[in-house]
């Protein structure tokens, strides 16, 4: 199979196991701190550190204006809490500076290499969050890829070691922002609840019959019960 209709392949499987996806909030700023807040942490500390920043400042121009230390204490059940207080304070302050105000909605009329390209140049924003915003705020057809992601694709063989993934994906992938909005909320979640880091359930596997690590998997699960 190639890689384009691999990715098809999944695609339609986890469409049929999961369905419909929530629609998530689409302000670039919101989604810009969120996603800085989300890194190296899970769902519920990211939520529990956006509520609580927004619980203390009430505004993000706030944040911009506020001390290091005290957005530090007040995110620190996200961990890394320093380095992402430096980064959101920062990155406010920049959208500022070179905006007039705490608005992103110039990244609408540019490319997706020109708004790669900025939001890149803000301070702890890589890829994915750069992704997640030009995809989720603005549909721009640019593929995100995450932790979860980046592991079930690799054990499911559409990403080799070594390889980056952001750009396989995006060259196999049809610019649909649908599609790859969908395709990343599916990946994230089969990455949660099935895929795990650590044993995998691969016998309630969507994409077990497409994927060598579940296909040995489930042969060494029947070998041992035999
Ligand atoms: S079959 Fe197993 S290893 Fe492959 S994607 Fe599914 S859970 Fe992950």
């Amino acid at each position: 199979m190639t890689r384009g209709k691999l990715a098809a392949w999944i695609a339609g499987r986890l469409d049929e196991r999961f369905g419909e996806v929530k629609r998530r909030p689409n302000d670039p700023v919101e989604i810009l701190v969120a996603t800085i807040l989300s890194q190296n942490t899970n769902d519920s500390n990211r939520d529990r550190a956006y509520e609580s920043l927004i619980g203390r400042f009430r505004s993000f121009e706030a944040v911009a204006d506020a001390d290091e230390d005290e957005i530090a204490a007040t995110i620190r059940v996200g961990g890394l809490h320093r380095q992402k207080a430096r980064s959101i304070k920062e990155s406010l302050r920049r959208i500022i500076a070179e905006r007039g105000g705490l608005d992103l909605s110039f990244l609408a009329g540019l490319t997706i290499a020109e708004g790669l390209n900025w939001l890149l140049s803000l301070p702890g924003v890589g890829k994915k969050t750069a992704g997640i915003v030009l995809l989720f705020s603005f549909g721009k057809p640019y593929f995100p890829v995450d932790t979860h992601i980046r592991r079930v694709l690799s054990r499911v063989g559409l990403i080799e070691n070594g390889e980056d993934p952001h750009r396989v994906m995006n060259q196999i992938l049809p610019k649909d922002p649908v599609l790859m909005r969908r395709l990343h909320l599916h990946l994230i979640r089969l990455g949660r609840t099935v895929c795990h880091p650590r044993r995998p359930e691969c016998s309630d596997c969507p994409l077990s019959a497409g994927c060598a690590v579940g296909k040995e998997t489930i042969s060494t699960l029947r070998r041992k019960s035999r």
